[in-house]
């Protein structure tokens, strides 16, 4: 084993990069504080890449009376789609109904109409849903997405897809997000304010020494060691925060994580509109149906216990099949499990508030600082990928108790890398590559765009042939691009590029993503050599 190697102080080091770690280090560099932010596999490798990628207000959270969270995130929605409007993008929710609906039991408004309406047996009634949808839309902050309206599904495009017992449906918006570059765009600006990010660094303990934290990292790639120094320590370690509290820095805490598992499935589109659904079960949960990189189909999600963080999050047959069956019950056109083409599952890691269920767990979060035993750490609990940014200056607020802050909150409205762009100009831009590039064609200009906004033009230089932009992996991947990846935001495997930074899995075989593994590999050494 490599011996440790002391590195300077620094204010903050940030354990986890997710998109709370990596959203708070963001803001904390823009302030002024010196941070380091260590992530043991790759960014978003973990919660942060497993959502449903919504930007969302959570409309089922209201029946919890999660009235703060839902407006925050309501707010949230629109100051976030400025600030990205090449990896967001508004989307409208199609949500049909039928009498026979029925609510989670568990839910503080199902119990409440139990009592006074005990008739309605557990089931959601209209007038509540429309009361809800309008709560959603008064709540916060909306200027630019269109409210709720009502569908008559007969003869629609939104009605050809469902079974012809759906006859009305009401229709409201929210926004869809790139999760996993969401939380690389947050990286790289954190770097570009002077953060310093370690992928693929494990911290393996971590123990105070008075009014200094002695941070002990791993490479997980070639063993090196090294002990770093901070004045405070955030743990935003998503289903290992409990894990870090107790086995790496010794904390005699209380506070719990309860890890609740969500899968969803991928088939190839299932329907012709640009339309999500919102459907409602017959157990009183929901899951969506959502159009997925323009030719397939998203659907999800699950809610089952999870109990140890190391093990990797599997979508079940079980899970699986709960989805099919649940999609079946509103589709004209049944699914099976051989239209399944892919599928991922992710912890989420919610604050252990001592709720019955899983699905009532809420989805709040919760910041808790120890400074008992000398210098402070800051420990993360829940959060949603929609209020990350309101999360950040939150623990930011924390984090001012201890260390000098230079400055106040400044992240509402500073465009991520790529998004400096008018919130409805991306099919401008789209335009613009197509006839400065035209070998392009449509569909991998419209890639580009949602993937990297104005960047795209930095890698596609003066190209004029695909050829210009080197080898060609497959599926509009180039050299170019991966290049870009590897330099600019953190790839070193093909999984990290074809999963993660891009969504290219769903379209290259194996062979080829082993083809593009090999030649990272290979450029890898070639630059270590070089050195
Ligand atoms: C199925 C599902 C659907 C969801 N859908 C939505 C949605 O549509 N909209 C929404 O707003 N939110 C959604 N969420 C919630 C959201 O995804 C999470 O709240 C968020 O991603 C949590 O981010 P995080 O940074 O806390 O955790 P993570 O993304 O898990 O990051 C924690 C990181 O810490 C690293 N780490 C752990 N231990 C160490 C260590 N010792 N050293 C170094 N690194 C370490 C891990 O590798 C990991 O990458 C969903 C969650 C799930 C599971």
């Amino acid at each position: 084993m490599s011996e440790s190697r002391d590195i300077k102080r620094v204010d903050l080091f940030v354990i986890g990069g997710g998109i709370n770690g990596c959203g708070i280090a963001r803001d904390a560099a823009g302030r002024g504080l010196s941070v380091t932010l260590a992530e043991m596999d790759d960014l978003a490798s973990a919660t942060s890449s497993s959502s449903t990628k919504l930007f969302h207000g959570g409309l089922r959270y209201l029946e919890y009376f999660e009235f703060r969270l839902v407006r925050e995130a309501l707010i949230e929605r629109e100051v976030l789609l400025r600030a990205m409007p090449h990896i967001s993008w508004p989307m409208r929710f199609v949500l049909p109904y039928h009498p026979s609906m029925r609510f989670e039991s568990e839910t503080p408004t199902s119990k409440l109409l139990t009592t006074v309406m005990p008739w309605m047996k557990g089931r959601r009634p209209a007038w509540l849903i429309r009361l809800g949808l309008f709560m959603y839309d008064h709540l916060g902050g909306r200027k630019i997405l269109p409210g709720t309206s009502t569908v008559a599904l007969r003869g629609t495009p939104e009605g050809a897809p469902l079974q012809d017992r759906f006859e009305t449906a009401y229709e409201y918006s929210d926004c869809w997000v790139q999760d996993s570059r969401l939380v690389v765009l947050n990286a790289r600006d954190a770097e570009a304010r002077g953060a310093t990010i370690l992928t693929r660094t494990k911290v393996t303990h971590a123990r105070r020494d008075g009014d200094i934290w002695q941070i002990e990292t791993e490479d997980t790639v070639t063993g090196d060691r090294r002990t770093h120094h901070a004045r405070m320590l955030v743990n935003a370690g998503g289903p290992w925060v409990g894990d870090i509290i107790h086995d790496k820095i010794d904390l005699p805490s209380r506070e719990g994580v309860r890890l609740v598992r969500g899968s969803h499935i991928v088939t190839r589109r299932l329907y012709d509109h640009d339309k999500c659904y919102f459907f409602q079960g017959t157990d009183g949960r929901i899951i969506f149906a959502i159009p997925y990189e323009q030719d397939f189909t998203l659907i999800g999600t699950t809610d089952s216990e999870h109990t140890d963080p190391s093990r990797r999050p599997e979508c079940s047959p079980e899970e699986r099949d709960y989805l099919i069956a649940f999609a079946n019950r509103y589709f004209k056109q049944a699914i099976s499990a051989d239209d399944v083409v892919w599928s991922y599952s992710g912890v989420r890691p919610l604050y252990d508030d001592g709720a019955s269920s899983a699905t009532a767990a809420t989805r709040d979060y919760t910041l808790k600082v120890d400074a008992s035993g000398g210098a402070p750490v800051l420990n993360i609990f829940g959060g949603k990928i929609t209020t990350y940014r309101r999360l950040a200056e939150s623990a930011l607020e924390k984090i001012g108790e201890h260390l000098t802050v230079g400055k106040g909150p400044w992240t509402a409205g500073v465009p991520l890398a790529g998004g400096d762009f008018p919130v409805d100009g991306a099919q401008a831009l789209i335009e613009g590559l197509e006839r400065d590039y035209p070998f392009l064609g449509p569909d991998w200009a419209l890639r580009l765009v949602r993937t990297y906004g104005t960047e795209a033009r930095r890698f596609l230089g003066s190209a004029t042939t695909a050829a210009d932009l080197g080898r060609d992996f497959g599926a509009t991947l180039t050299e170019a691009e991966t290049i870009w990846l590897m330099r600019r935001e953190y790839a070193r495997t093909a999984e990290d590029v074809v999963w993660r930074r891009t969504k290219l899995g769903l379209r290259l075989s194996e062979e080829e993503i082993a083809a593009l593994d090999g030649w990272m590999t290979s450029r890898r050494e070639g630059a270590a050599a070089a050195e």
